[in-house]
């Protein structure tokens, strides 16, 4: 079941990325280095492979293994500044007591937090700094404060504060990341890492809330 969740949550989010391919690559060409949609649609492309080659191999294995394993595979695949925070995201979740079984609303929700706090720990960046970040912690967030709600409300609530935390990156300055080089420059551009990250967890959000338990 959990394998099956990470499946298909994986294709979600890569044919996601694959439909705003534009969009993200506009922005980091605007405000960063123009290579944020290729490292990402790369380790999409490469998470859903691997989920599917896992899956296959042994459906009923714990899907902790197979976290570690998409973890350690976007970081030796994936390039830029967002390859090895998006890879330490799944190497804790992968650590997060009940990772390993069938996951329950308490365990992702514990696992998005573990996430977070990774890709904080390995970037020391902080909310505001025009980061994934920005997109990151107002979804565990969400997810913590609708602990109670339904699977169709709560994935309504968690694909709001993405979306509203990404736009929050828009007009602000960046500190942390390539964008901070270019100073007031970067104002009235999303960062590039929020959105992918937006387009991601509305991905994923879309998969949960048609027919999963969660
Ligand atoms: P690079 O910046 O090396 O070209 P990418 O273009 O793939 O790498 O990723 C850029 C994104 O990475 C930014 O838009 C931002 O969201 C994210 N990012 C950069 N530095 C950090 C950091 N220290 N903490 C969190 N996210 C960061
Ligand atoms: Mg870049």
């Amino acid at each position: 079941m959990s394998m099956d969740l990470l499946r298909r949550a994986a294709h979600a989010a890569h044919d996601a990325i694959r439909a705003n391919e534009d969009r993200i690559e506009g922005l980091d060409r605007a405000i960063g280095d123009g290579d944020h949609y290729h490292n990402v649609i790369r380790g999409a492309e490469v998470a859903a492979k691997l989920a599917d080659e896992l899956g296959d191999a042994a459906p009923d294995q714990a899907p902790d293994q197979a976290l570690k394993q998409i973890g350690m595979k976007l970081l030796s695949t994936i390039g830029g500044a967002s390859g090895p925070l998006m890879s330490s995201f799944f190497l804790a979740a992968a650590k997060t007591p009940g990772a390993g079984a069938v996951w329950d609303r308490a365990t992702v929700t514990a696992m998005v937090r573990d996430g977070v706090a990774a890709i904080q720990a390995r970037g020391k960046a902080k909310q505001g700094d025009k980061t994934m970040l920005d997109t990151l912690i107002p979804v565990a967030e969400a997810l913590e404060a609708g602990a109670g709600d339904d699977p169709a409300a709560l994935a309504a609530k968690v694909q709001a504060a993405a979306e509203a935390g990404m736009q929050s990156t828009k007009d602000i300055l960046a500190t942390k990341g390539r964008a901070a080089f270019l100073g007031e420059r970067a104002i009235g551009h999303i960062d590039p890492g929020a959105m992918s990250c937006c387009v991601i967890v509305t991905a994923i959000c879309q998969t949960v809330a048609s027919g999963e338990t969660l």
